[in-house]
């Protein structure tokens, strides 16, 4: 993918449920979410990402700048668990998620 000619991106409040484009997870009203607009090869995109995700994704960019890898070739929205992956850091972000998400089941009489 090349590089968007127009871009904003920033933290919204969803008014609306929104779909994270990585994870999948279901962003729900009333929630932060990170939101990008932007102009690539013509045509509008609109990229939303859950908060998990987004500190995911400043991980993968650390590590992308930390090695100096193009600006072209960073990692584009909807790859994020590729780049995850590939770097060794996608593992330890699921169980650090699943802490937080986990919620006990009460036993079954
Ligand atoms: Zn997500």
């Amino acid at each position: 993918m090349s590089l968007p000619t127009l871009y904003s991106d920033g933290i919204y409040k969803a008014r609306k449920p929104h779909r994270c484009c990585e994870c999948g997870a279901t962003i729900l009203p009333g929630q932060e979410y990170f939101r990008a607009d932007g102009l690539w090869e013509g045509s509008f995109d609109h990229y939303k990402r859950c908060l998990p995700c987004v500190e995911l994704a400043d991980e993968v960019l650390e590590i992308e700048r930390a090695g100096r890898v193009h600006e072209e070739e960073m990692t584009c929205f909807g790859y994020l668990f590729e780049s995850a992956h590939e770097y060794g850091i996608l593992d330890e972000w699921k169980r650090s998620k699943a802490i937080v998400t986990t919620i006990k089941e009460e036993p079954h009489e």
